[in-house]
């Protein structure tokens, strides 16, 4: 059995939903562009006795860092300055259910209705840190509500109270998610116990999305934000000593009904026969958790494949005086240090907090090394659309969030929507730019030509089976629009 044969359905399909989404790269196929984890993890894959996760419940005191993380998910991340703010909103699958049902009510029902300080009237309770405890601290009025009546919000009006009296005042059709919502928050004010699972994970999907949830924080590898080092989760999906490592949140994370496992704390292990590290900790540090980490992957590998670390749960310092990962990568320089027996760890494009953070304490188990070793925490990064290498130059000198190959980037890039698809791209189309008389070509999806560049080039034109197109706005427009220009060139170029 390979690690490949353990993915469910449902891993599969976040794979594959993640890279287009948020990689915007389609997947030739999912077995292509995991065929190097799969080989890199087998090592662990035996370690983690044949399994991709190994999970395990414990009981914590709450404090206070582990409530904030809890509440920051719950308020309104959502500012509006004007109306564009509310229009340009996007479902986004980490807010609260409520948030999302508030904001895209607001967009499509009240934009048209409400001027811009009653909108941002509504969204601001939700805004207060205590918001089930806590009073309003002005007057405030509301208008336009079916009844005709005004709405008068005295100053000191309970939270929970006042949005309850605007929601029923403009009639909000979700009233169920808004109870949800009451319910959650109650919840996080009452826990005193984290009764949470600990999750040790090499599944891809863990990987992928290390640093999305729906617990209130992110980092620079999320694939949601297209985080500016992002390609590093693909560094660490295939690394043959990186495990995923995060407390379970129980509520629900879910992205087009599948489920997907809510990161409320996560960090990421190094497993080697002569070191497990624990790197730096999001969204908050926890010396406690990490020496739970330490302890479990010391008992699951001794009984798996035997491997033995003769000191325990030590603070990490061997890197202590480094502070540029390409300097570490220098293997030479390193060794012309005399110092026989440290471990010194590495990565490739990834940011690497271990020397880059110094501020942070590392936690380690380890043996005695004979002598200086220098230790690749990274895999090669892969393309998410054809499973090969992405070249080194590529992320340096393009974008250390990108996710394809130059090779699938050359080929299948569409110019309107920004997705590399072998498939999409049986149906392209040629589109060249007049800009200041410099010819410019494009390629790209028909309808995405259309409806995400075309219209905003003012002198253009579309090449399309030899024959020339104009694309001039006022000429073409009511042709376009019923798509009879560009149905005659679809899949033919
Ligand atoms: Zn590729
Ligand atoms: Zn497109």
């Amino acid at each position: 059995m390979q690690p490949f044969d353990c993915l469910t359905e449902n891993d599969k399909e976040i794979v594959r939903q993640w890279c287009i989404n948020y990689g915007n790269a389609e997947p030739q196929s999912i077995e292509k562009i995991l065929a190097t984890w799969n080989k890199n993890k087998r090592t662990l894959f035996r370690a983690f006795g044949r399994k991709l996760q190994i999970s395990f419940p414990i009981h914590q005191k709450v404090n206070s860092s582990y409530r904030h993380s809890k509440w920051r998910n719950l308020y309104s991340p959502f500012i509006i300055y004007d109306k564009n703010d509310l229009q340009n909103f996007k479902y986004d699958p980490r807010n609260h259910i409520f948030i999302n049902d508030l904001v895209e009510w607001m967009r499509d029902d009240l934009i048209d209705i409400l001027p811009v300080s009653m909108l941002k009237g509504i969204l601001e309770y939700t805004k207060y840190c205590y918001v089930e405890t806590g009073k309003t601290n002005d007057d405030k009025c509301f208008a336009g509500g079916a009844k005709g009546k005004v709405l008068k919000i005295p100053k000191g009006t309970k939270i929970m109270r006042a949005i309850r009296k605007v929601l029923e005042y403009y009639s909000f059709p979700h009233m169920d998610s808004f109870n949800e919502w009451r319910d959650d928050i109650s919840v996080i004010n009452t826990d005193k116990e984290i009764n949470a699972e600990l999750v040790l994970s090499i599944n891809p999907v863990d990987f992928i999305t290390m640093s999305d949830n729906r617990s209130g924080w992110t980092s620079c590898m999320s694939w949601i934000d297209n985080g500016a080092y992002s390609t590093g989760t693909i560094e660490m999906l295939n690394s043959n000593v990186a495990v995923v490592a995060y407390l379970r949140n129980p509520q629900s994370f879910t992205y087009n009904d599948l489920d997907i496992p809510n990161k409320s704390w996560r960090t990421l292990v190094f497993v080697h026969k002569d070191i497990l590290l624990v790197g730096k900790h999001y969204p908050y540090q926890s010396e406690a958790l990490a020496k739970i980490v330490l302890d479990k992957v010391r008992e699951i590998v001794k009984n798996t494949v035997g491997w033995k670390y003769h000191y325990h749960n030590q603070l990490y310092r061997d890197m202590i005086r480094s502070y540029d990962n390409n300097y570490v990568r220098d293997k030479d320089y390193f060794q012309r240090l005399n110092d026989g027996h440290k471990i010194y760890v590495y990565t490739n494009i990834m940011y690497h907090d271990i020397i880059e953070d110094h501020s942070t304490d590392y936690w380690c188990c380890r043996n005695k090394v004979k002598k200086n070793l220098y230790l690749n925490l990274s895999g090669p990064a892969t393309c998410m659309c054809c499973g090969e290498p992405i070249d080194k130059d590529f992320t340096n000198n393009f974008s250390t969030s990108i996710k394809y190959c130059k090779d699938c980037c050359d080929k299948y890039y569409c110019r309107g929507c920004g997705l590399v698809s072998v498939e999409h791209f049986k149906h392209k189309i040629i589109f060249k730019e007049k800009v200041y008389g410099e010819v410019y070509t494009h390629y790209g999806h028909p309808d995405c030509i259309i409806d995400n560049f075309l219209w905003d080039s003012k002198d253009g034109y579309c090449v399309a089976k030899n024959r020339l197109y104009d694309v001039d706005k006022t000429r073409y427009k009511p042709l376009t629009r019923e798509r009879l220009l560009f149905n005659e060139v679809c899949g033919s170029v």
